[in-house]
């Protein structure tokens, strides 16, 4: 049987009925049989810290979101066709967390989802076709998507998308948005409208960049100027995890046309969202009937509900930006001690930990962590960035693990 299974059956398995395009984490994968809070633990009940995975945004089967889904799946599962009370609660309290301008809600089943969503209708909005991303951005699965995907796609990008590079320290951060400009007159020159801006806004997949915060702004203004729209990409920085509010472009000081969300909305469900500014969405809705099945179904809300309930009474927000803020300053220390560790960015429990001897050494410290029971990632063009990013629940004591371990390994 399953549970019985040996690593080597496993990974037998996989090759044989998985397509290629599967990866796994590290040299020797982890099989993992159950998780808890910040804990994922293997069959022979080893428990590993969980520093990577920030989809259970409120921890690993959070008791009270595990609660949520049973209560509502054995009471009804229905989608947006009838009238009924979950979406709408689910709308009010993620409205409620948006600046007034962004006011209207749909809710789709993946973050690729929104953000295909989005450029459709920044496309009818701006009756541009052109779309400017990051060097190395990630924005999803779909065709259009994949082509604004470089980082998963060998660097191929789709007709009509152009690149910026992204602002990884504090020099290309004060040039992204003269860039950006550079980049609306490359497109002016080759005939080509702007639509959109589509921006992670914490550049996860670029190795991520947090500071200083401000830059989208300027960026924004550019974009808008030339008829386009500012669509954040908030699958990864949103829910609270960059410390300062629930969504990454608020530390921007900017109000989006568009908003995309997903991985921690439903701690593992598949739930996510387009937030929009009405005006920009009503042509769109003219032209356009969107029904998207399981995107927004009952049970789908009841569980985003109990997510932005715990958020709330664990104050994870502001645990975020307080250990957040001692994992920084920890990591600061072992890099004064360490050449190999180099800048350390981010902001909050989103943090990235440049490697300055490159991505060999990398792959040795992130395989080296997992073999000591530390479960973390690494990302950005050159692959020589350590990502960390766990549950927001994540406490003092898994900061010493973490650092601790992160010594040894150094
Ligand atoms: N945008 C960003 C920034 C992402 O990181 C991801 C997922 N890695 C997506 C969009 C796509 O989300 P999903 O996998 O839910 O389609």
């Amino acid at each position: 049987s399953s549970s019985s299974s040996s690593t080597a059956d496993l990974l037998a398995r996989r090759r044989r009925l998985l397509a290629p395009t599967y990866g796994l984490f590290y040299e020797e994968p982890v099989h993992i049989t159950r998780a808890s809070g910040v804990w994922m633990y293997g069959p022979d009940g080893r428990a590993y810290l969980d520093v990577y995975n920030n989809v259970p945004v409120v921890g690993h089967c959070h008791p009270q979101v595990v609660e949520a889904l049973a209560h509502q799946a054995a009471l009804l599962n229905t989608h947006t066709r009838y009238l009924t009370e979950k979406p709408l609660e689910l709308a009010e309290r993620l409205l409620a967390t948006f600046p007034s301008e962004l006011a209207t809600a749909i809710f789709t089943c993946t973050g690729s989802e929104s953000n295909d969503l989005a450029i459709r209708v920044s496309k009818v909005a701006t009756g541009g076709t052109g779309v400017i991303i990051s060097e190395w951005a990630y924005h999803g699965t779909t065709e259009t998507l994949a082509g604004m995907s470089p980082s998963s796609g060998m660097g191929r990008l789709g007709t009509h998308v152009y690149t910026v590079p992204a602002p990884i320290d504090q020099e290309s951060a004060s040039q992204f948005a003269s860039r950006v400009q550079a980049c609306i007159e490359t497109m002016r020159a080759a005939g080509v409208k702007p639509a959109a801006l589509l921006v992670d806004t914490i550049f996860s997949s670029d190795g991520v960049s947090a500071d200083p915060p401000g830059y989208l702004a300027a960026a924004a203004e550019h974009v808008r100027a030339a008829g386009g729209l500012l669509i954040a990409d908030e699958v990864q920085p949103g829910f609270g995890r960059t410390g300062h509010s629930m969504w990454g472009f608020q530390r921007h000081g900017v109000v989006p046309d568009l908003v995309t969300m997903g991985k921690p909305m439903g701690n593992g469900h598949p739930v996510s969202a387009l937030i929009a500014r009405p005006e920009v969405i009503a042509e769109f809705a003219r032209q356009t009937r969107y029904f998207n099945t399981f995107g927004g179904n009952t049970v789908a809300c009841a569980v985003a509900l109990a997510v932005l309930d715990i958020i709330e009474q664990e104050q994870l927000i502001t645990n975020a930006r307080e250990i957040g803020a001692q994992l920084r300053r920890g990591l600061q220390e072992l890099a004064s001690r360490h050449p190999t560790l180099g800048a350390i960015r981010g902001a909050g429990l989103f943090i990235g930990a440049q490697i300055t001897t490159g991505k060999a050494e990398t792959t040795r410290i992130v395989n080296a962590l997992r073999q000591r029971g530390v479960l973390i990632g690494s990302a950005g063009r050159n692959g020589d960035v350590l990502k960390i990013r766990p549950p927001l629940v994540f406490k003092q004591e898994h900061v010493d693990q973490l650092l601790g371990t992160l010594a040894q390994v150094l």
